[in-house]
């Protein structure tokens, strides 16, 4: 069987990263992570990257690129990370995340990340800095 896709995405804007810190479940709350969730059967990771933003955020997004990789959850769930654009929209705490903050490369590690976002983050930091 293969695994189901938890996709987050990557939100970028003036040279920082939008970072969402998770208020529930109880073990994952005040953790940071790049805002996303599980697609559905038969949808596409693009398509519930668009879709988990609309709801979590309030904001029309475009995917633009996956970063390569992929970071297990727990058995039978993966993450993947992709670019994505803001195309409408400014983005709120409306579901699952109690704060929102736009990070500068150099302070990305001023937020406790979600272990398996770390890599990512660690790319788009790298992608940030060499813009
Ligand atoms: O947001 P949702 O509850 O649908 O996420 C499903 C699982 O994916 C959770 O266990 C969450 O910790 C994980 N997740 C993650 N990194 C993200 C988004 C979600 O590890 N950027």
């Amino acid at each position: 069987m293969t695994d189901r896709v938890v996709v987050g995405g990557a939100l970028c804007r003036a040279g920082r990263l939008l970072a969402a810190r998770r208020s529930a479940p109880p073990e994952l709350a005040g953790r940071w992570e790049l805002p996303g969730g599980k697609a559905e059967p038969g949808e596409s990771a693009p398509d519930a990257l668009v879709r988990e933003l609309r709801e979590e955020l309030g904001v029309h997004t475009e995917p633009v690129e996956r970063i390569p990789g992929e970071w297990p959850l727990r058995p039978g769930l993966v993450l993947h990370v992709w670019t994505a654009r803001l195309l409408a929209g400014e983005p709120e705490p409306l579901e699952d995340h109690d704060e929102l903050r736009w990070l500068a490369p150099d302070e990305l590690a001023s937020v406790d990340w979600l272990d398996q976002d770390r890599p990512a983050v660690a790319e788009i930091g790298r992608r940030l800095r060499a813009a």
